[in-house]
């Protein structure tokens, strides 16, 4: 493992470098490279079955992106004075083509280290849609039902948050969002 490889390192970099207000690396005290100025935000989009989650919107990141052709979540780094729900939404519809009317915020799940954190933003759609691919740094965005997502090549950060991801949708789901400061 490389030191810009750590576990908590976000779930995906850009490889096309930097676009927006807050892209940039942060070393972490911890030995980790980070990406995200001033952290960064993911959305994981839930769709239901009754109560259950059914399925999950993943992105297959393209070969040259960090921890390349690893399947995780739309998301990136949090732009200065901006919420992580707003970040993850944001990365959402640049990614995935995803409108903040088509999602419901609900919970969020946080990484922290030293100086940095990750957030993932939970989300339950509204309605039946699909995600498209609007990112060259995406190979495919789809739906995955929630019992294959341990089976696929998932970024090493996503896959160790999975397990708390997935329980914090099925318990968590009739939570109103309450906002953060940025
Ligand atoms: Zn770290």
């Amino acid at each position: 493992m490389s030191s810009n490889n750590g576990p908590g390192d976000g779930y995906r970099h850009p490889g096309d470098g930097y676009r927006h207000p807050g892209d940039g690396w942060v070393d972490c005290p911890w030995g980790h490279r980070h990406w995200g100025l001033h952290g960064a935000a993911g959305l994981l989009v839930v769709r239901f079955d009754g109560d259950a989650p059914a399925a999950v919107i993943l992105q297959h990141r393209s070969p040259w992106s960090h921890q390349g052709s690893t399947w995780s979540i739309p998301g990136g780094a949090a732009m200065p004075g901006e919420t992580r729900r707003a970040a993850a939404l944001r990365e959402a519809t640049e990614e995935a083509g995803i409108g903040p009317a088509q999602v419901r915020p609900f919970a969020r799940y946080l990484l922290e280290h030293p100086g940095w954190s990750y957030t993932t933003v939970v989300a339950e759609a509204i309605g039946d849609w699909d995600p498209t691919d609007t990112d060259t740094e995406s190979l495919e965005v789809t739906w995955v039902p929630v019992y294959v997502v341990p089976t696929m090549d998932l970024h090493e950060a996503f896959a160790a948050g999975w397990p708390a991801l997935l329980r914090l949708a099925t318990v968590q789901r009739d939570a109103t969002w309450t906002e953060e400061r940025p």
